[in-house]
């Protein structure tokens, strides 16, 4: 650890299981159902693969302007949303600022906090009667008690996780509205997830010079190995955070399968429709069997089981789904994929309830 930085000593390692499975249900991965049927024409982009690739990423922010609905100078493309998170954080945070957040929420928010020297601020999202045994009413978010603590601490930036990974919640825009008009400080909405939900903040943007939205392909597009992402604000804000972005961090590979994938809108839109559908209906299985559910606007559920180590027992099954034992013991986090892995999970569920009893 010698000569380590001081702020990343108690850091963990990003660490992912590679445990064989049938049916992966831990990542809220989605489908690759845009680029399944790319042909030789398509990877003509690969004769100027020699080069370094286009630095402005103009064509894609084209397309992602039209996606979302603005125009390419409010937009940055980068690694994942996850480089993004960083950008903001390498921006904005000198030693010692706040970065406020509800928890429980996605783990990188504080680690890339720590790592740019900031203190990660989290704040339950309701007042919770301490010595609660058993499963929580519910994840609600009340964005009165964000706020209060907001003028309290005066955070650099907030980030809202919009629908909340892992409980699905979903804050309404006016919630927001409201926030964003009652602080002085940055609000991030990470919108990884908004395509279940269909409420994006971008809609907002005119009207809000603080408000960041971030996005994905990693989620609704079913393309987390491109490694896409990107983030939609203000020019200002764009400004500012092209300052610390590394030229060619997003490489061309992801740059042209992203402009194929666009190209293909119109299925979008049906594969989010169907993933709903199956949401519903594992929502309803799932409290048909006795488990405590959280309704959710994103592709997972999560749920409350007595059961000891369930995950492992669906592992033993092949199933993966995300145990949050730790900060949220007993609660789990399902994806909802399609409707064979989603039949498949609940069967392999129900053998391992049915083993309990017995
Ligand atoms: C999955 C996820 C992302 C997406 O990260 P990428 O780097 O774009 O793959 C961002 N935020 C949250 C909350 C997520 O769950």
């Amino acid at each position: 650890m010698k000569w380590m930085r001081d702020n990343i000593k108690d850091l963990k390692e990003y660490k992912l299981d590679n445990d064989p499975y049938r049916i992966k249900l831990d990542a809220n991965e989605g489908e690759n159902f845009l680029l399944k049927d790319l042909d030789n024409a398509d990877m003509k982009f690969l004769n100027n693969i020699n080069r370094y690739p286009d630095s402005s990423r103009q064509v894609l922010k084209e397309e992602i302007g039209k996606y979302v609905g603005v125009n390419p100078e409010n937009i940055i493309t980068g690694n994942g949303s996850s480089e993004i998170i960083e950008l903001l954080m390498k921006t904005f945070i000198n030693k010692g600022d706040k970065v406020l957040s509800f928890i429980p929420t996605f783990s990188m928010y504080s680690i890339f906090t720590k790592v740019y020297g900031g203190e990660f601020v989290g704040l339950e999202g309701q007042e919770f009667a301490s010595k609660n045994i058993g499963p929580r009413d519910d994840f609600s978010l009340n964005i009165d008690l964000l706020i209060e603590k907001a003028k309290e601490i005066n955070p650099k930036l907030i980030l809202l996780c919009n629908p909340n990974n892992p409980t699905g919640y979903l804050i309404p825009s006016q919630a927001i509205k409201k926030l964003l008009e009652s602080v002085d400080s940055f609000v991030i909405v990470d919108e990884a997830y908004i395509e279940f939900a269909e409420v994006s903040m971008v809609a907002e943007l005119e009207d809000y010079q603080n408000l960041i939205v971030l996005r994905t392909f990693s989620k609704a597009l079913g393309l987390a190995g491109l490694r896409l992402g990107y983030m939609v604000a203000d020019v200002n804000i764009v400004k500012m955070v092209s300052k610390v972005k590394a030229p060619y961090s997003l490489n061309a590979l992801s740059q042209a399968f992203g402009l194929m994938a666009l190209k293909n809108k119109t299925l979008i839109h049906k594969y989010v429709e169907n993933i709903k559908f199956e949401r519903e209906k594992t929502f309803i299985r799932l409290k048909e069997l006795g488990l405590k559910t959280y309704p959710s606007s994103a592709n997972f559920i999560l749920f409350y089981s007595q059961v000891e180590d369930l995950s492992e027992k669906l592992k033993s099954e092949g199933i993966l789904i995300r145990d949050f034992s730790g900060y949220l013991d007993k609660y789990y986090r399902v994806t909802i994929g399609n409707k064979y892995e989603n039949s498949q999970f609940v069967k392999s569920l129900e053998v391992v309830l049915k083993n309990e009893k017995s």
